[in-house]
């Protein structure tokens, strides 16, 4: 399995230090699949290539409990790049694909003219394009044929192997990230367990790129090998960080997905901000705070929504709050859309007068990032002076976490709990009577007669004080 890495910045034998691979030398890693070389076939100032070669060692492979078993000796993985290649990519250009240099820092944040070739590759050239041309890539997907084969033979037919050479100027960790989520999802043969911990990897290698991905339901299918709840837990995180997908009915996903749960799953997302904006308006909100607004993915629904006539948008995180500048494009808004929204940095668990005076705040899916033990302080700062008349909080429903098969832990790496109804509920009346608010519990999602909706939601209003 061959892949080439081509740059002609100048000068190209930077490439080597972006590597973290000196054009000079072959570098050899020993793989659990084969040995994995790295070597340049021609390294000059003007041109320099870098080959990752992986030998697959059909031995190696032998005795997995996995697709290679069946295949054995006779099978194509030694030839055709596959999730193999994508593994090995990943463990020899571990720094590059984080984007850390640290000879060449800048460069690494540039984008830069790459051609990327796989010569054999299992897929097909419409699915290339579909995949990599959003990315920004020229794509050039040539069907290799297969030699002589009489037209009565089993393989007779369009051969089910491309040559690939995208092109393009993009950041180096970008490019390898492309492909090491993308192949395997050009091959559609898993060749491994898939452990819950893949989602994690998908989420960060598609970091700033698949979230607004148009076929981000294929590829995360795809990549996830079909396991349909962990591709809807990792669609519901990326549509978290996707404003966009406001925008993006759920029937996009093609034919091909139409009929599966991960497309409506998409959706949670979409549904609980929709419960969100409707029990804003309902309240006759127009000033509101968004407090832990994460990417922004609120934000964005409430500035498409004309009656909201100030937000503001408070986070702890300020890589946050640049994802969710960046995510709503504030650079680009007209004026006055943008004179509408203001963003800041804030710590929820310490009172802040910036906060008082708006007419709700939201908390959304962020209660269950705090410490149990934070959590007065947060009610303190919020219902007890910011005192918003309205105050809407979603969390995730654990009862409900059964349905989402494949699924050991709690649904996001970074929740520090998630509760019951009961549990969720019992704080919600506590929290209200202590601060003077009334409290409703609503459900949002899909229900279910003993487990209830997968999100749960509390409307907190503030008495009239007497
Ligand atoms: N509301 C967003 C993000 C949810 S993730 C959404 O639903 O898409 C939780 C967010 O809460 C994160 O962005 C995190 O940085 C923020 N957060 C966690 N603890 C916080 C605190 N003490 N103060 C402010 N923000 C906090």
């Amino acid at each position: 399995m061959l892949l080439t890495l081509t740059t002609t910045h100048r000068p190209a034998t930077d490439l080597g230090y972006l590597l973290v691979k000196h054009p000079d030398k072959v570098h050899t890693a020993d793989l659990p699949t084969g040995t994995a070389y790295v070597l340049y076939p021609e390294a000059t100032e003007e041109r320099c290539t870098a080959a990752l070669l992986l030998d697959v060692d059909p031995q190696r492979l032998r005795g997995r409990a996995d697709a290679f078993a069946l295949g054995q000796f006779v099978n194509d993985r030694p030839y055709a790049a596959s999730s193999l290649l994508a593994g090995a990519l990943n463990k020899v250009f571990r720094s590059a694909l984080r984007g850390r240099s640290k000879d060449r820092p800048e460069l690494a944040e540039r984008a830069l003219p790459l051609e990327l070739r796989v010569p054999v590759l299992r897929g097909t050239p419409e699915l290339a394009e579909r995949l990599f041309t959003p990315l920004g890539w020229r794509v050039v997907a040539t069907p290799i044929p297969l030699d002589d084969v009489p037209e009565t033979h089993p393989l007779a037919g369009p051969s089910p192997y491309i040559d690939l050479v995208l092109t393009g100027t993009i950041r180096v960790a970008d490019a390898l990230n492309h492909l090491y989520v993308l192949l395997p999802v050009l091959d559609d043969a898993k060749h491994y367990w898939v452990a819950p911990d893949e989602i994690d990897k998908l989420l960060r290698s598609g970091e700033g790129w698949l979230a607004g991905h148009p076929e981000k339901v294929l590829i995360t299918r795809r990549y996830l090998a079909h396991r349909k709840s962990m591709a809807a837990s990792a669609l519901e995180q990326l549509d978290q960080a996707d404003p966009d997908s406001v925008d993006a009915p759920a029937d996009t996903a093609t034919d091909e997905e139409a009929e599966l749960p991960v497309a409506r799953r998409q959706s949670l997302a979409e549904q609980r901000r929709d419960a969100i904006v409707a029990a804003l308006r309902e309240a006759g909100a127009a000033r509101v705070l968004d407090l832990g607004c994460g990417g922004g993915a609120l934000l964005g629904a409430l500035l498409k929504d004309s009656h909201f006539a100030e937000i503001v948008g408070v986070d702890v995180s300020s890589r946050a709050l640049d994802l969710a500048e960046r995510r709503l494009r504030l650079d680009r808004m007209p004026e006055r859309k943008r004179a509408r929204l203001k963003l800041f940095q804030s710590a929820l668990t310490y009172r802040d007068d910036r906060l008082r005076g708006y007419d709700a705040a939201v908390l959304m899916e962020v209660i269950e990032h705090l410490d149990p033990p934070r959590l007065p302080a947060l009610a303190a700062s919020v219902l007890g002076h910011a005192q918003p008349a309205t105050v809407v909080v979603t969390t995730p429903n654990a009862e409900y976490n059964v349905r989402y098969e494949g699924l050991t832990g709690l649904r996001h790496s970074d929740h520090r709990f998630e509760w019951t109804r009961a549990e969720f509920g019992g704080w919600a009346r506590s929290t209200a009577e202590a601060y003077g608010y009334a409290v409703e519990m609503r459900g949002v999602g899909e229900i279910d007669e003993a487990l209830g909706t997968p999100t749960q939601m509390a409307i907190f209003r503030k008495e009239e004080s007497a």
